[in-house]
């Protein structure tokens, strides 16, 4: 017998993980209608790695939020794991949101006076696991993050991209089979932003997560498998991703920053003026 695996259980693969139907999200702002989403359809299998793309207020934040359970379509259907959650209310989609799905926020969203291994645990609070079996699971999220090491620390005192770490582990924690990040490179320089996408493909391509990434930026949409552009709330392009990189080859070919060293406190051009000589 093979030794039982740690991955979720696999899901059939002719089922997709998302499929979206006519999908329209309209918001009503008293007098004026938003069509933010106006009729989208598309799948996406399990094991996939997809971008979505498009300038700013093309819908990329909508459609992830309703991909996420964190809101309802105005129209359409939304069936997740052949489910039809379109219908769901908002105490089902927040359970669904909590076995399933993994979220990622450009702007970490960790509590500040929580440490980085309380801040993992969240989720396991709310989806009901043992007290007992929390703290286990957050160190093992907090592993596969690369970052065991900082479990005490708040986060104040890791980087921006070690902060990002942490809030992909806590997406991590409850084992979902979808992670779903929105513009998750946007706070972050570009060697960061290549180690948070050597995560993601590590993760989609050793324990077959998939994962679908927000971004605007064309050279973090090379590490993925699929580009979906939007427009005005319309899908306009879906295509594959050629030329593939990978983050784990590019990486050592950067040129490293040293990011255990503080930055000096901005704003003391001082340090500058009185430089010593020697
Ligand atoms: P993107 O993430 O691509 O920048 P969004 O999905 O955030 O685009 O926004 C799409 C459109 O919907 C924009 O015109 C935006 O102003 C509008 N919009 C987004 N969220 C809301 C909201 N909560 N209420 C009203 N309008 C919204
Ligand atoms: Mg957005």
């Amino acid at each position: 017998m093979p030794a039982p695996s740690t991955t979720p259980p696999a899901t059939d693969p002719n089922t997709p993980t998302i499929r979206l139907e006519g999908v329209h999200k309209t918001y009503n702002l008293g007098e004026v209608q938003v069509q933010a989403l106006r009729g989208v359809s598309l799948e996406i299998y399990p094991g996939e790695f997809v971008a979505v793309m498009g300038a700013s207020g093309s819908g990329k934040s909508t459609l992830m939020n309703i991909l996420g359970c964190l809101d309802r379509p105005t129209r359409g259907k939304y069936f997740l794991d052949g489910t039809d959650v379109s219908s769901f209310t908002k105490r089902q989609l927040a359970k669904i949101r909590n076995t399933k799905i993994g979220f990622v926020f450009q702007q970490f969203n960790l509590l500040s006076r929580t440490s980085a291994l309380e801040n993992v645990e969240l989720p396991t609070i709310y989806a009901g696991i043992s007290l007992t079996e929390r703290g286990a699971r957050a160190r093992q999220a907090l592993e596969r993050v690369g970052l065991a090491d900082r479990a005490e620390h708040f986060p104040s005192q890791l980087s921006g991209g070690q902060q990002q770490r942490v809030a992909i582990a806590r997406a991590l924690v409850n084992s979902p089979s979808l992670l779903l990040a929105d513009e998750p490179t946007g706070n972050l320089d570009s060697r960061t932003s290549i180690e948070i996408m050597d995560i993601f493909q590590r993760l989609n391509e050793d324990h077959g997560l998939t994962v679908i990434i927000v971004t605007h930026e064309p050279d973090i949409a090379r590490y993925v498998k699929r580009a979906l552009e939007f427009r005005d709330g319309r899908m306009l392009r879906d295509t594959p991703i050629q030329d593939r990189l990978f983050a784990r080859e590019v990486l050592p070919t950067l040129p490293s920053l040293d990011d255990e060293v503080e930055e000096p406190v901005s704003g003391s051009a001082s340090a500058a003026d009185h430089s010593p000589a020697g």
